[in-house]
């Protein structure tokens, strides 16, 4: 911790970058980009040092589809590097709009994107049974093709047709972690986009992208640990964590305890890669950090959530 401002680890969802009615396109981005950065200023405002991480499962899916789609034209892209690009686009945009909406508080504090590497366990074992579909659909025939030539893991995707799968493994460790903790402070730092590039540590300590979606929740969650962080401030599409979501008797939570949490999670109230990895990433950072807290809440009522209006507290 520096100085007495509390510093938050702030983990923007797919809303902050893209709004479900609109256009895919990078112009769209950039103008949710720009409502997102009112509402992180607003933050910033109530003097509170920050650090984001964003998701980017439909900006690499975009950019490995056109990278696809052009491939008689200029090689297919690794998607390491296809994550690396995303985090330097969407950082593109928040370091912009974020700028911007600085600016208009008459604020003027740098905002900085760092390409971040995260180390996953060669051995986890995600890797065992890759799950996260990425890229485009393919015929069975293709499919084939390229599991043989490139080694791809592929499956049928519900009868849409044969998609690429790659595992979800644990982060297990910020490579860039001491560029963002001396960053920090003296600027926005936004690290570990999309999770990280995922990369393994070879036997002579070299690193190596592997082609593996790393969920940026837990990803923010050790990134709030290793930076000291005092806050986990989880954004996301919905006002709280709900039980029995979607259902007649659906109750949204102001507020949760670990063990409660658990016993929810064991009663299947969180669905797995959406809400679950949330409340789990939670979980994780208040059980490492005893008296800290982490919450759970919308973008748009983010600020109304730091003082104890909205969200869900997990304590
Ligand atoms: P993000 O892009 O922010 O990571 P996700 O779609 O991955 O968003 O996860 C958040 C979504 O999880 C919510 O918008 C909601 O639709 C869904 N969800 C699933 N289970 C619950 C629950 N128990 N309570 C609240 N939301 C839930
Ligand atoms: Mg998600």
């Amino acid at each position: 911790m520096t100085g007495s401002k509390k510093r938050i680890v702030i983990a923007l969802g797919g809303n902050a970058l893209q709004d479900s009615n609109g256009p895919a396109t990078a112009e769209a981005q950039l103008e949710v980009a720009k409502k997102t950065c009112e509402y992180i200023a607003e933050i910033v405002n109530r003097n509170y040092e920050i650090v984001i991480v964003h998701g980017n499962g439909p900006q690499v899916g975009r950019i490995l589809a056109a990278s696809e789609a052009a491939k008689d034209i200029t090689p297919v892209m690794p998607f390491d590097v296809v994550g690396a690009m995303s985090q330097g686009y969407i950082g593109y945009h928040i370091q912009q709009a974020l700028g911007m909406a600085l600016a208009k508080q008459g604020r003027s504090i740098p905002v900085s994107t760092i390409v971040t590497q995260v180390v996953v366990d060669r051995d986890d074992p995600a890797f065992q049974n890759p799950t996260k579909p990425i890229g485009s659909f393919y015929t069975e025939e293709e499919a084939k093709t390229l599991m043989k030539e490139k080694g791809y893991v592929m499956k049928e995707d519900a009868g849409r047709g044969w998609r690429r799968v790659v595992a979800s493994p644990i982060p297990q460790r910020i490579v860039e972690i001491d560029t963002v903790k001396q960053l920090c402070g003296s600027c926005i730092v936004i690290a570990a986009g999309g999770g990280g590039v995922p990369v393994i540590e070879l036997p002579d300590g070299s690193l190596e992208g592997v082609a593996a979606v790393i969920d940026k929740d837990f990803a923010a969650e050790l990134l709030a640990e290793q930076l000291e962080a005092d806050m986990l401030l989880i954004l996301t599409a919905v006002d709280r964590v709900a039980l029995n979501y979607k259902q007649p008797n659906q109750k949204d939570l102001d507020a949760l305890t670990v063990e409660e949490a658990e016993k929810y999670i064991a009663e299947g109230h969180f669905a797995p890669g959406s809400m679950l990895p949330k409340v789990q990433a939670a979980i994780k950072f208040v059980k490492a950090n005893p008296g800290k807290k982490a919450i759970i809440a919308s973008l748009s009522k983010a600020v109304e959530a730091l003082e104890g209006e909205s969200g869900t507290v997990i304590t």
